[in-house]
């Protein structure tokens, strides 16, 4: 797709997640319309082929439009990324027993989500403690899933589960349930500091599943979420980190430059050191978005230093939102800790980046020993 198209379809979406954003919030509603507006849009299908209905958009494309969803709505942007993580993943090794998974996905017709992290391993998805026991005619799936993103609302789950035969944790495998099976039980809800509305609550499975389900060969799902879903997902939360620093530096420049002290005739933006804060703030947000760029870049054509970029770069640009957000909350004062300068929701919601997982900590421990030369695991 070129990008007059993606910005044209965003164009047209935008106004409908961004009047939705406040009481997706307040309330902690699914943000409903404007996944819709997004399907309407075409872009559920932003990352998938042509072939299936999708625009095929590139790594630098994916994280343009996640990044613009998120300065709008961040719950919209984690339910919007969370989708596109599944149909990346499902691209890369489509379930023999699912034909059309992919085009219901571009069309928007089903939804999908992840459920890798878990009651038992927690962050550290990558070692899932959930079994696959003998059940007649196949294997249930039994699982205590710790967050899934629009629980309530998905369609389509890519669940992650310890293999049959393990012979250690990252020995897995992935398969793509159905939300509406009996066996999929939604155990709790969602009230976040955050990313109020994106539904993310825990979920037990006890599902019957066979390779028909299985994305890939026996005990791919390790090499799967290393090779696809990390990549896709990092760059998609760092755009989510970006979108989100932008929104809340936009709201502070706009409160800082028409807020006024009337005894003085000047403005904040008239104090230098809330200039200085704000240019400060700005050249972390462009950094990292150049970060992001450059690693979009090596994700389309991958290199020996892509898997260490990637790692940087969504430890890089969640840290990067924290500290933007904050900033914004401190320059324009009192003023922003209420809720109608549009700073809080910024704030609040730039906080969860950093512990998804791979969570900013794992990630600089990870970087690190990429880069002392030790092995990752
Ligand atoms: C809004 C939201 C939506 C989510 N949606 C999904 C979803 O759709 N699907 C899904 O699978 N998961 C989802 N998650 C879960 C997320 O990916 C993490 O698994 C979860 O936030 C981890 O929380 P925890 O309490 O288990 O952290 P813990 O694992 O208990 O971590 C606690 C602390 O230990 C640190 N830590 C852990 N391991 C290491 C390490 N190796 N090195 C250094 N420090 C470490 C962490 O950084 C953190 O500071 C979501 C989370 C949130 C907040």
């Amino acid at each position: 797709m070129d990008e007059e198209d993606l910005h044209t379809r965003l164009s047209t979406v935008l106004p409908t997640v961004r009047e939705h954003a406040v009481s997706v919030d307040a309330d902690a509603n699914f943000p409903k319309a404007s996944i819709e507006a997004l399907g309407a849009a075409g872009l559920l299908g932003l990352t998938l082929s042509a072939d299936v209905g999708g625009l095929g958009a590139t790594p630098d494309q994916y994280a343009t439009a996640v990044a613009a969803v998120a300065e709008g709505c961040g719950s919209t942007a984690m339910v919007y990324l969370m989708h596109l993580s599944a149909a990346n993943v499902l691209t890369a090794a489509t379930p023999t027993g699912h034909p059309d998974v992919l085009g219901e996905l571009a069309s928007g017709n089903k939804l999908g989500t992840l459920a890798f992290s878990e009651k038992g391993s927690r962050s550290h998805f990558w070692a899932p403690v959930s079994g696959l026991d003998e059940a007649d005619g196949g294997l249930r799936l039994v699982a205590e899933k710790s967050w899934v993103t629009a629980a309530n609302r998905a369609d389509v789950v890519v669940a992650s589960v310890r293999s049959v035969d393990a012979a250690g944790p990252m020995d897995c495998e992935l398969y793509l349930v159905g939300a509406d099976d009996d066996g999929y039980v939604v155990t709790g809800g969602f009230d976040g500091l955050g990313l109020r509305g994106n539904d993310s609550a825990p979920v037990d499975m006890s599902i019957v599943v066979d390779e028909r389900d299985r994305l890939g060969d026996a005990s791919s799902g390790f090499g799967l979420m290393m090779q696809v879903v990390l990549p896709w997902f990092a760059l998609g939360n760092a755009a989510v980190s970006i979108g989100l620093a932008r929104a809340a530096l936009n709201a502070a420049i706009a409160h800082v430059s028409e807020a006024r002290f009337a005894h003085l005739d000047s403005s904040i933006a008239d104090l230098p050191t809330v200039r200085a804060y704000i240019a400060k703030a700005w050249t972390a947000l462009a950094a990292h978005e150049a970060l992001m760029r450059s690693t979009a870049q090596r994700i389309a054509a991958p290199d020996d230093g892509t898997i260490l970029a990637v790692l940087a770069t969504k430890a890089g640009c969640n840290e990067m939102a924290l500290s933007v957000t904050e900033t914004a909350l401190r320059v324009a004062g009192g003023a922003a800790f209420s809720r109608h300068v549009g700073i809080d929701r910024p704030y609040r919601d730039a906080r969860a980046g950093f512990v998804m997982a791979p969570t900013s900590d794992a990630l600089h421990e990870f970087a690190g020993r990429a880069l002392c030369g030790m092995e990752l695991f």
